[in-house]
Formats: structure tokens, sequence, C-alpha cells
């Protein structure tokens, strides 16, 4: 079986990464999001489990030691990592699996993994953002500007990213992310040259 695609999804924190993803999950059943540990404390509506595993100090300090973290970042006063056994199960059974991460995670990612996928979801505008985080109520004032400052700095930061997203529309940003991953499929492999070479069967491949 061929492997599943890793999808590194970053940008600001209200620009509707989780949204955009579970649309294209709607629209295509192979794909799946990483669940990620943190310490910071669940939003009203968060599942433990299924939006994050939300966990203490001392356990996300253990599973640093034990390296079982892909890689992790402090973001805004809080942690944030990447449990690596679940992403490797995944991929192996053919699953693309989508991480979303903040930038200093996606850097260590792709020193790790080199041919994982990178794509930078951006706001229309930072007034559009600022007013989907406000009108979200889930953050006081000062962690929302401290959001947005953040926000700032990861735009000017974010080159190194393969692709780009705006997302002004749901259903269209869906597509472009679906779009991203069909040409991923097809990137040019010698290995599947010389199957079709020695006629192996390849109904598992695109
Ligand atoms: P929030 O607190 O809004 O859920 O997430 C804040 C930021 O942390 C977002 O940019 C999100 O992408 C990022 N984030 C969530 N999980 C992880 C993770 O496992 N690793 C890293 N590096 N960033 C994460």
């Amino acid at each position: 079986m061929s492997k599943g695609k890793l999808i590194i999804l970053s940008g600001p924190s209200g620009a509707g990464k989780s949204t955009v993803v579970n649309k294209a999950i709607e629209k295509r059943g192979n794909i799946c999001f990483s669940v990620s540990v943190t310490t910071r404390k669940p939003r009203e509506g968060e599942i433990d489990g299924r939006d994050y595993f939300f966990i203490d100090a001392d356990t996300y300090d253990r599973m640093l030691e034990n390296n079982e973290l892909l890689e992790h970042a402090r973001y805004v006063n809080n942690c944030y990592g990447t449990p690596a056994s679940f992403v490797n199960e995944k991929l192996e059974a053919g699953m693309n699996v989508v991480l979303d991460i903040e930038i200093q995670g996606a850097w260590q990612v792709k020193q790790k993994i080199p041919d994982a996928v990178t794509i930078f979801i951006l706001p229309p505008s930072m007034a559009l953002l600022e007013h989907r985080l406000k009108s979200r109520g889930t953050d006081s004032p000062e962690a929302v500007a401290a959001r947005i400052e953040r926000a700032r700095q990861e735009i000017q930061e974010a080159d190194f990213y393969d692709y780009l997203i705006v997302n002004r529309d749901v259903d269209l940003a869906a597509d472009q992310l679906l779009a991203i991953l069909d040409a991923e499929h097809c990137r040019f492999q010698r290995s599947v040259c010389d199957r079709v070479l020695s006629n192996e069967a390849c109904d598992d491949l695109l």
C-alpha cells in the first residue's frame, strides 16, 4: 500500500485552518487530523482526545524526555506537541495526516521529514482576523492582542512554506487543499515507473 502524505498546515489562530480541513475531510475520506497534546486549558466546547489531549506540564515534560513528540513548541504561554506514534501509524495505513501546527513546529518537521507538504493559510486581511478572534469570544482582549502579534510575526517568517491558501471562502480553500494533495501524490517517482515496467499491479497508487 502506498503511504499517506504528511501535510503541515500553519497560519494564524483564527485563519480557519480546522474548518478548512474538516470541509476537505467531508469531501474526501482518506484524510485525518493528528491530535496534539497541549498544556493549554480547554476552551468551551473542546473535547479531550478530539481537539487536543489536554495534559499538565509534568506529563508534557515526560513526553519530551521520552522522545514521544515528533515536534513541539511554545505558543503564547502554552506548550504544544505532536505525538509521533499516531502520525506514523496513520501514514503507514495510507491515510493523509494533517498537522495543524504553528511555524516553529512546522520547521522542525520539515527538517526531519523533507517530503512533508507545508501549507500556510492566511485570512483575507488582518482586520478580519482580529474581528474573528474577538467574536469567537474565547480569549481575553490581552490574549487576542498576543495572538494578533504572533500572527504578524508568523506571516513575516513563512517564506519556507511550499503552498499558500488565502481563506476567503471555506469551500474554495478546501478544494485548493485537495488539489495540492492530488498534485503531491502525482509527483514523479521512478519506483512507480519501474512497477509499471515490470507489470506489477499499481491499483494502490495515486
Ligand atoms: P490554539 O491554542 O488556538 O488551539 O492553537 C494555537 C496555535 O498552536 C495554533 O497556531 C496551532 O496551529 C498551534 N498548534 C496546535 N497544536 C500544535 C502542535 O502540536 N505543535 C505545534 N508546534 N503547534 C501546535
